[in-house]
């Protein structure tokens, strides 16, 4: 029986992926918040494309269709319910009925904001977003008939039986595949190895586990002194491409990767990170996704490439699961269920093995910190606004997201990036990792206006966000509470629950001191605390009063007593 004191409430019994209890609906709410890189992608979800098509066919039958007034049509009553019945039939059936679109043209459009609005408002599919006045689409000869009838400033650049070439060259440039700037998976594996022999006591790189389609390594990076122990020692995560077209944050963790092991023992900072963190790196997560992107056979692939239909062609339109939606935590109420769509959540909450290992890898070596790199907004989400309840430790999480933003330039260099609160409500990495896992987990939303960049761009993306990943390496150094929890008998570490009430809502799970060492660690704002350790077996310990100091580490080692 476990040792509770009076008023301690248990935590509640619901499973991860149904923590949010409220129904779906309500969380899509929510889920604007979400927004960034998923901006583009919603533009294809599959009822905006319905409502496309009926715009489409309005444009397409233009002059021979009567305008009509939506506010002054009115459905005739009828008094024949058979009719009524026909009538709904029918409209069921032009909805249900989805013809392919045969989109011929890319473009490239001058536009005001207002216009681009307007034209986003029409379904036009944009490659890319609104950047200096200028935004490329991939349209139908119809489509671009109404654009040039209504006076954009339009100029045609490629016109093309195959859609997915249209978007190459919108999105690789004129060579139609991506730069050589740009790592392959391969490449990122012969480079670690490369820097293992080089730096053999500083870098290490484990296999986490393997793709779900593919059946490719996932790689992990992890840089310290004595890198072959596991020390006792705080631990971050950087990791890259969880969407396999938001190729930005490969980039970003292979020069973090480089920059470490070469400034060692140089740079006086550096040299402090490395001696007293375990700094892990996942550059590629979505590997087979990364595989569509960069041999050139699609630049919009963002899900992993799980045959949803099982017919055995792979990189299908349709096939995929949107891995950062696939994470437990409210898995529900997050992304969609419907396999087509570009954030499909999969059938179970960590179905897919990317994200297995993800979490294996995190509860592992339970994170203080994680930066996540999507591309793109130029924005940083952050735990959460869960239908306007904040995160327990919004205080924290908001002055971490807010310096985080504003040490990453702007790729116009004008301004930094800004920090958003992300929806409670989805199956994304920093819910769950947060929520379940105690890891303040940051998305940073790389670059603006399309998830491929020119490689001067990705240079400046790259450097820029090299000054944010600094920024969190600061950051281990806290305010924050540390200590070690052990049998009092024996001094054996013992992995105990450390609850702060003052805080910890039923909202998130308890931590825990980790089984190796009996360490716990918590990233704290100054101030007064109470604090509550408990394990079966034990009596339970509270203390009141803990004064957490502005800087630095403030030392708690605990004693706990057998019952
Ligand atoms: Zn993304």
């Amino acid at each position: 029986m476990m040792a509770r004191s009076p008023g301690i409430k248990l935590r509640r019994q619901q499973p991860d992926w149904l923590f949010g209890n409220i129904s779906p609906a309500r969380a899509t709410h929510q889920t604007v918040f979400a927004r960034g890189c998923e901006n583009l992608h919603s533009i294809q979800s599959l009822i905006f494309r319905k409502m496309h098509l009926n715009r489409f066919h309005d444009y397409s039958w233009r002059g021979k269709m009567k305008i009509v007034n939506p506010s002054k049509m009115q459905i005739r009553k009828s008094n024949h319910p058979i009719r009524f019945i026909i009538f709904m039939f029918g409209i069921s059936c032009l909805i249900a009925k989805e013809p392919d679109i045969h989109r011929t043209e890319l473009i490239q459009l001058k536009l005001t904001k207002k216009q681009h609005n307007e034209l986003t408002a029409m379904k036009i599919e944009f490659a890319t977003g609104l950047l200096d006045s200028l935004a490329l689409a991939v349209v139908t000869e119809a489509e671009l008939a109404v654009i040039e009838e209504r006076g954009y400033a339009v100029e045609k650049i490629m016109h093309r039986d195959c859609e997915v070439d249209l978007f190459k060259r919108a999105l690789y440039g004129e060579a139609m595949t991506l730069d050589p700037i740009y790592h392959t998976y391969s490449e990122v594996v012969d480079e670690l190895k490369t820097l293992v022999q080089k730096h053999p006591g500083l870098i290490k790189v484990e296999k986490i586990g393997r793709t779900s389609q593919g059946g490719r390594d996932i790689r992990a990076a992890k840089i310290s002194d004595h890198v072959n122990t596991s020390e006792d020692e705080p631990a971050i995560l950087f990791s890259g491409a969880i969407h396999s077209d938001e190729v930005a944050g490969v980039e970003i963790c292979m020069a973090l990767i480089n920059h470490l092991l070469s400034r060692y023992g140089e740079d006086q900072q550096v040299t402090g990170w490395v001696d007293e963190y375990e700094i892990w790196l996942v550059p590629v997560i979505n590997v087979d996704g990364h595989y569509v992107v960069t041999s050139g056979i699609d630049p919009r692939w963002r899900k992993n490439t799980r045959d949803n239909n099982s017919n055995g062609i792979l990189y299908e339109k349709g096939d995929g699961i949107d891995l950062n939606r696939n994470f437990s935590y409210n898995w529900a109420h997050g992304g969609s269920s419907d396999s087509s769509s570009s954030r499909y959540r999969g059938e179970a909450p960590f179905s897919e093995t990317e994200c297995a290992a993800v979490r294996d890898l995190v509860l592992e070596q339970q994170f203080l910190l994680s930066v996540t790199y999507h591309s793109q907004g130029e924005v940083i989400y952050f735990p959460w606004d869960w239908r306007g309840r904040k995160a327990p430790d919004d205080k924290l999480l908001r002055r971490i997201a807010n310096g985080l933003a504003g040490s990453i330039r702007t790729l116009k260099g004008d301004t930094t990036y800004a920090a958003h609160y992300g929806a409670g409500t989805v199956g994304q990495t920093y819910p769950w990792m947060y929520g379940a896992a105690g890891t303040l987990d940051f998305v940073v939303e790389t670059g603006k206006g399309r998830h491929i960049f020119p490689p001067g761009d990705l240079k400046k993306i790259v450097e820029s966000n090299l000054q944010g990943a600094f920024y969190m390496l600061e950051q281990m150094e806290g305010p924050g509470l540390i200590g070690r929890i052990t049998d009092a008998r024996t001094g054996k570490p013992l992995s105990a629950e450390v609850w702060l009430p003052d805080i910890d809502t039923d909202d998130v799970h308890r931590r825990s001191s980790n089984k190796e060492f009996g360490r716990y660690r918590r990233l704290l704002e100054p101030g007064r605390y109470r604090l509550i350790i408990s394990k079966d077996g034990y009596q339970t310990l509270i203390l009141k009063n803990i004064e957490i100091k502005k800087s630095g580490w403030t030392t708690l080692d605990i004693r706990l007593k057998k019952d």
